[in-house]
């Protein structure tokens, strides 16, 4: 009687934990193909570092299908968002606030209420180590901006999905709109007591960013690297041999996290895209760019970076195949790797666990090869 009783209290523990996970998600955006191979290795990464929460990402009918089917071999949920076909109150709104059309389709993250709690992550992010402690904080919860530490960078914020605050959010929107056109104004007009918290939760990996002797000591507990400013990951050039990225100049102390980057795409996302669609993806360029971040833009373009696009280091499809029937990630192929993929099992804990990734890139760059 005791042991079954103790049996049924175990039973239920594990089942209210279970359900508590299910209603607390990680949720992003894509609103075309580059964003959302971006999600993609985001979801990827963070279920390699073994996060216990829902992956939900919010989708519009400009993604396309081929890749809306992998989206959903990573995510627990798939949401088709089209605010310009919805007729309801964003819509309205929207028609006020043109400019404001990709912000608009973000604050729909405030509508998932089958979750009790959320935390928004930008599509240009990866996770290198758990991050799920930040379930723990309140709404809203963030990081301080770098071009204006007053404001918090709206790359990663904890929320509490309200309908309520959805409505509140949509009307500052239309009446005062963002006073830098995106949803990280928008946000910080609404959110004026929020709570900050570290660095390593949305830590800016750009050529900007060049407090070194800082980087040095604490960049080793980054938890979740965001690429932002206006050249993503799949927008570097790409050196299959080498398994490395090119970097630009500026760009140096971003290597490791761009190698990351590449070696999840490359290992869990790639072979699943028809390899004619891969340049065309990896080109997509963000218009938010000249629009959002405006110091940044004005520094890039002082240091003579490149401001052009689809670097990816193609040479011809047969080539770039037996390229990748060559990569090895521990002793399984990436054709072995491949149809486990398929079936929808990547080995998170195994071979594609983030340290076994990270392990194959140093090898390859020890090796030169
Ligand atoms: N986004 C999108 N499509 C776009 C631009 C942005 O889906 O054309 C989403 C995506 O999730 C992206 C986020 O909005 O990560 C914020 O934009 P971005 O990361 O380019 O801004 P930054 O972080 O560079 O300021
Ligand atoms: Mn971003």
């Amino acid at each position: 009687m005791i042991s079954g009783t103790s049996v049924k209290v175990t039973d239920v523990t594990s089942k209210c934990y279970r359900v508590a996970n299910m209603s607390q998600a990680y949720v992003t955006l894509a609103t075309n193909d580059g964003y959302a191979i971006g999600a993609l290795v985001l979801g990827h990464s963070l279920r390699s570092n073994n996060t216990t929460r829902d992956l939900c990402i919010m989708i519009t009918p400009t993604v396309s299908p081929s890749i809306k089917a992998l989206l959903h071999g990573v995510f627990n949920k798939v949401i088709s968002v089209d605010v310009l076909d919805s007729g309801d109150s964003a819509h309205l709104s929207l028609l006020k606030r043109p400019e404001l059309g990709i912000t608009f389709t973000k604050l729909h993250c405030w509508t998932l209420t089958e979750y009790s709690k959320c935390v928004f992550l930008d599509a240009d992010m990866l996770c290198v180590q758990n991050p799920d402690e930040l379930f723990s904080h309140p709404e809203l919860t963030a990081v301080t901006d770098i071009g204006w530490p007053d404001c918090f960078n709206s790359g990663m914020f904890v929320f509490v999905p309200s309908r309520d605050t959805y409505a509140k959010l949509l009307r500052v929107a239309e009446e005062k709109g963002s006073f830098d056109g995106g949803d990280q104004g928008l946000l910080n007009t609404y959110f004026t007591d929020w709570h900050r918290i570290s660095f390593v939760f949305n830590m800016v990996a750009s050529a900007t960013y060049t407090y070194l002797p800082a980087y040095k000591q604490f960049g080793v507990n980054a938890k979740l690297i965001h690429f932002l400013g206006s050249m993503k990951p799949w927008q570097h050039r790409y050196d299959v041999t080498s398994g490395s990225v090119q970097t630009p100049a500026g760009y140096h102390h971003l290597a490791p996290y761009l190698n990351s980057w590449w070696a999840i795409y490359i290992r869990l996302v790639q072979p699943g895209i028809p390899e004619m669609d891969i340049p065309r993806l990896l080109a997509v360029k963000s218009p938010l760019e000249d629009t959002k971040k405006m110091d940044i833009s004005a520094i890039d373009s002082n240091e003579g970076r490149s401001h052009s696009y689809g670097h990816y280091y193609l040479r011809g499809g047969n080539e770039v195949a037996q390229q990748l029937a060559g990569l090895h990630l521990g002793q399984e192929s990436i054709q072995e790797g491949l149809a486990r993929w398929e079936r929808g099992e990547p080995d998170y804990l195994g071979r594609d666990s983030f340290a076994n990734i990270q392990a194959y890139i140093d090898s390859k760059l020890k090796s030169g090869k």
